[in-house]
């Protein structure tokens, strides 16, 4: 489940109207059957790129089904939940493939015996490997969803913003630019220490092969439990659960601790009043307030988890709750281009 380092975008040549293809990073195309030159890049001198929903609504909508079943969330929920609208969206994301190439100089440790010394060894490695850096360029509010992951074989097309509805962006390219390279250049290095326990040198850099913005589709599911508003987000080509905020099964848990909570509490006061009739006076003042102190904290324990900690979040959410799912990583490797040297 490796993602593409390698962008197809197909394009219509502006001269002969033909289906041409390019890769991200070009910026001139060669139109095969007309043999006109033309440019990609646009007035601000990045590359948009965009990608064609795939996913129909019914699909979308059958997918989110299948994930109301999934863990545990509240009982019935396929069957209750009540879908308010359902809508597909495109999110930008910057993207930078480059290489990120390191020398790392430093020493293991292999520990000896009560005989033996520790040996230090030296070690030195030169990292040569391609890195994608994908970082969401808008804004996405509650919806979960920092990096991207785009998969392999899919073929996009060239920006059209007249067809399509997206969120702005907002983070600024250099930003992005700075971001993506220094996380690189660090990954590289983190990379070439492997073995490593001292490190003595480091130098990195980065050698970039491709800076595009990316427009890529998703779909956004909003529905409604017991008078609650949850969503779900899907991936517009693969249709696979993104991110989303489902009501748990712990209600009823949670509901019974709150009783148990205030159950014990009540069994803990009797058990004192009778106490109090019987005497050492002492001894139950401080049991009376640690009582209260125990019974306080259960209740409350159980009060916030009913009414905060009650949810599945999936993907990247923030927030209290049960946490499933994988966070896509903003930094991937691209192991099928890598050149290191370890010695
Ligand atoms: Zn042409």
């Amino acid at each position: 489940m490796s993602q593409t380092s390698k962008i197809i975008v197909s394009l219509t040549c502006p001269n002969c109207g033909g289906q041409v293809h390019s890769e991200e990073g070009e910026t001139l195309v060669l139109c095969k059957y007309c043999n006109s030159v033309f440019s990609l890049t646009t007035d601000e001198g990045i590359r948009k790129i965009m990608y064609r929903l795939d996913v129909t609504r019914k699909k979308a909508e059958t997918n989110f089904y299948e994930w109301l079943k999934e863990g545990p969330k509240a009982k019935d929920l396929e069957k209750k939940a009540q879908i308010s609208e359902a809508y597909p969206i495109y999110l930008p994301f910057w993207r930078l493939v480059g290489r990120g190439k390191a020398c790392v100089c430093g020493i293991e440790i292999q520990k000896g015996d009560k005989d033996e010394p520790d040996r230090r060894i030296p070690h030195e490695s030169l990292v040569n490997r391609e890195y994608i850096y994908s970082d969401i360029a808008c804004d996405p509010g509650d919806l979960g969803i920092a990096a991207i992951r785009i998969p392999e074989h899919a073929e996009a097309v060239e920006f059209d913003d007249e067809s399509i509805v997206t969120f702005g962006v907002t983070e600024s390219r250099d930003d992005a630019y700075t971001e993506g390279s220094e996380q690189i250049k660090r990954q590289a290095i983190a990379d070439g220490k492997r073995s490593m326990d001292e490190v003595h040198f480091s130098k990195a850099f980065f050698f970039e092969k491709a800076f595009s913005l990316v427009y890529y589709p998703f779909w956004i599911i909003r529905y409604t439990f017991e008078d609650r508003a949850y969503f779900a987000v899907l991936d517009g080509i693969t249709s696979q659960i993104i991110s989303g905020r489902a009501p748990g099964n712990a209600g009823s848990q949670s509901t019974a601790a709150a009783l148990g909570g205030t159950l014990s509490g009540a069994v803990l006061a009797a058990f004192i009043f009778f106490g109090f009739a019987l005497g050492a006076l002492e001894a139950i003042a401080i049991l009376f307030a640690f009582g209260l102190i125990a019974a306080a904290g259960i209740i409350g324990f159980a009060y916030k988890r009913f009414r905060y900690g009650d949810e599945i979040l999936e993907g990247a959410m923030k927030g209290k709750g049960l946490k499933r799912g994988k966070k896509q990583q903003c930094l991937e490797t691209n192991y099928e281009n890598t050149y290191d040297m370890f010695n």
